[in-house]
């Protein structure tokens, strides 16, 4: 067997017990698994400190010296050893708190010794607590790796002696029985060509690495492969596409899209949607199908070219529908496409929920004998007894919200699958979009309609409540309607809607009747309820629309110029940059308050920061996948995201994603089958990867 599919808990030092909790903790079955556990960080072992130099919240420090003093203190069960280490410039003192009688007799005096340990301070003191012990002599014939890995571990694993120092002994046990080069797993021409170190080169550098440039090599490797394996399948599902399916050639310009841009369309394009409607009709007369992903921030201007696209499909003889996330969002688009389409005569429908059944019998049948030709609706439209006769186009808006397996549903409803248009107005950024949709091509709407004044954000704390209530009158008297989220997270729901009452109950009393009328909408109401009090505000009848996040996404009131977040230190950025995307529609200056609890984490700080900084959605997302990662970012968690990657990092290594991206596009152009003997390996890998479902379960 090769040993690299041994199973883990032959490797000496494991053992069965330690294997359970190496694969629960990490999923680490194999050798294999345990070579590719990569370091978090390193610590120069070759650099020393003085002591007089050492200042709390350094992390690791290394220092050279000897033990002046050495005691035990404390009641006999609460003992701890101090020993006081000095190096000539300073003393420090050493603390053990576990094994503290062993200790005390093997640390011998007058020979001097390499300490290492994390600098923590006690009693306004600096010390090492359980440092790293070696006599400098031994120490320095042994150091043959001078940056030491050091590898992440769960509490459990802590509290059961698998720390990072344990991994680090794993490591060189496993790499003790490496005696054969570990073989290739990236082509020959490719690691020559690009210059790359090898696969073995770099698992030995990326554990023990001799130093600092061999190890940058070493990273740069392993991540270039990682995301370079992602690049390649999503390319290569795509030319598969390409291959297999032909798509609906739409090439005419008709009098749908004529007439409608003449009589009905009665402001000019931005540039930026002049620009994507090029990009999707060359898509559209290729002869191949459309899979487009239209990013654009809130209020870009996305529905009206998903619009324009639509009438395109309906000028060469098809339907079209538009899906979106939620009831109001598809009411609101029909309601849009209604307005902009009036007079012209095209048959459009509504299909969601809450349409009644006499409704959707009509429904059903026109669209199967071809007499309607735009449907708009929610997941409604995805049911298999919604046919077409000739569906054409399907637009899909705020993707994120739906898995692949509704987008393939979608696809199923023609012989030959529609063409696709996702929109999302969550700015992803280009290396998470190349990874998450990396098989759609994507049209960027980068221009605000004209006239739009970015919105005003601040940051409030609770304690300022009366002076937000004062602003909101003002705003209010000035005939302009005010919207207050507050969160509602599934962990802390209970709660989460006793402050949300609470709030509905302070704001009634701060803004009461008749002078102020107020609407709230949460889910727990009643669609029609819901409906009903959106209806309000939206005619303008009510001036404070109290909600939680089902307001994200999408709502239109250019009425609307004030966003009140309650506690937005508990939303994501992206999510925060949703909701302030709600106002600053219309021609007034729009404001955004954020309030806060006056405690705030680094991160909460941070995010409410950018938040009152900028307004560019995309700047946002870059910061948001800096902040926490691509695992975390909104929308993917709710399509799950598809990735565990081990090395590469989204938000910092977009450069090695780019050059990643290009060279799997080559080879794809060049050998769109992957049949090349050069080639071979390519296959193999992907199809490891396949089998063990490591990274692309969600991708299609
Ligand atoms: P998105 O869906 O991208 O958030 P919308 O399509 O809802 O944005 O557009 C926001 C508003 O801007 C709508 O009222 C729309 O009619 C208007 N709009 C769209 N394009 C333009 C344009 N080129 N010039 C002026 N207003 C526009
Ligand atoms: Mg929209």
């Amino acid at each position: 067997m090769d040993l690299l599919e041994q199973n883990i808990q032959y490797l000496k030092g494991v053992g069965p017990k330690r294997a359970v909790i190496l694969e629960k903790e990490l999923g680490i079955t194999t050798y294999e698994d345990l070579m590719y556990y990569f370091p978090y960080k390193y610590i120069d072992r070759s650099k020393f400190y003085s002591i007089r130099d050492v200042r709390p919240g350094q992390a690791y420090i290394q220092v050279k010296g000897k033990v002046i003093s050495i005691k035990l203190i404390g009641p006999k069960n609460k003992q701890r050893l101090s020993a006081m280490f000095t190096d000539g410039t300073g003393t420090i003192e050493l603390v053990w708190f576990k094994g503290t009688k062993w200790m005390k007799e093997s640390i011998k005096p007058d020979i001097e010794y390499i300490v290492f340990g994390k600098v923590s301070e006690f009693n306004r003191k600096i010390n090492l607590v359980h440092p790293e012990m070696e006599i400098a002599e031994k120490a320095e014939k042994n150091i043959n790796a001078s940056l030491q890995a050091f590898y992440n571990t769960s509490e459990k694993m802590k509290s059961s002696f698998v720390n990072s120092k344990a991994i680090h002994k794993l490591q060189q046990s496993l790499f003790r029985l490496v005696t054969k080069t570990i073989p290739e797993t990236l082509p020959a021409y490719l690691v020559k060509k690009h210059n790359l170190l090898s696969l073995h080169e770099s698992l030995v550098n990326i554990h023990f690495p001799q130093n600092v440039d061999i190890l940058r090599k070493a990273e740069y490797r392993l991540k270039f492969e990682e995301l370079f394996y992602i690049q390649l399948n999503i390319l290569k599902l795509k030319s598969f596409r390409n291959i297999r399916f032909k798509g609906n050639v739409c090439t005419k310009v008709g009098t749908y899209l004529n007439s409608f841009y003449k009589s009905n369309l009665h402001f000019e394009l931005t540039d930026a949607q002049k620009r994507v409607i090029r990009e999707i009709r060359k898509d559209l007369g290729s002869g191949k199908q459309m899979n487009r992903l239209l990013q654009g921030d809130v209020g870009s201007g996305k529905t009206l070219v998903a619009l324009m696209t639509m009438l395109i499909a309906l000028d060469n003889g098809y339907q079209s529908c538009l899906m979106a996330p939620t009831e109001i969002l598809a009411n609101q688009h029909y309601d849009t496409v209604i307005k902009f389409l009036d007079g012209l005569g095209i048959p459009v429908a509504l299909l969601t929920g809450s349409t009644k059944k006499s409704q959707r019998d009509i429904i059903h049948e026109e669209l199967l004998n071809g007499e309607l030709k735009i449907l708009i609706g929610t997941h409604a439209l995805i049911e298999d007894v919604v046919r077409f006769k000739n569906l054409g186009m399907v637009v899909i808006d705020e993707q994120h919200r739906f898995g692949v397996a509704q987008r393939a549903k979608l696809w199923k409803k023609n012989i030959n699958p529609p063409h696709v248009l996702v929109m999302t107005a969550t700015p992803i950024p280009r290396t998470l979009a190349m990874t998450l949709y990396g098989d759609l091509d994507v049209s960027v709407i980068d221009e605000l309609p004209p006239g739009r004044k970015p919105v005003k954000t601040a940051h409030y704390f609770d304690s300022k409540r009366l002076r937000v209530f004062g602003f909101m009158k003002k705003q209010i008297a000035q005939g302009r309607q005010i919207y207050i989220v507050y969160p509602l997270i599934k962990e802390s729901e209970k709660m989460d809607y006793k402050f949300l009452e609470d709030g509905i109950e302070s704001i009634s009393r701060a803004f009461p009747p008749p002078e102020y009328a107020i609407s709230v909408v949460h889910g727990q109401m009643k669609n029609a309820e819901k409906d009903k009090s959106m209806q309000l505000f939206i005619r303008g009848q009510t001036h404070i629309m109290i909600a939680t996040t089902v307001i994200e996404v999408g709502v239109d009131i250019p009425n609307a110029s004030v966003m009140v977040i309650e506690s937005a230190e508990r939303f994501g950025l992206s999510q925060l940059h949703q909701l302030r995307g709600r106002v600053g529609r219309g021609a007034d200056q729009s404001f955004c308050i954020l309030m806060t609890d006056y405690e705030l984490t680094t991160e909460a700080r941070k995010r409410i920061d950018i938040m009152v900084q900028t307004t560019d959605g995309f700047e946002i997302a870059e910061a948001d996948l800096k902040l926490r990662g691509p695992g975390d970012i909104e929308g993917t968690q709710q399509s799950g995201f598809p990735f565990d990657l081990k090395i590469a990092h989204l938000g910092k290594d977009g450069q090695i994603l780019q050059y990643a991206r290009n060279i799997a596009e080559d080879i794809i152009d060049d050998d769109p089958a992957l049949e090349k003997p050069d080639n071979s390996i390519l296959v193999k890998r992907l199809r490891k990867m396949k089998k063990e479902k490591v990274y692309w379960g969600n991708i299609s």
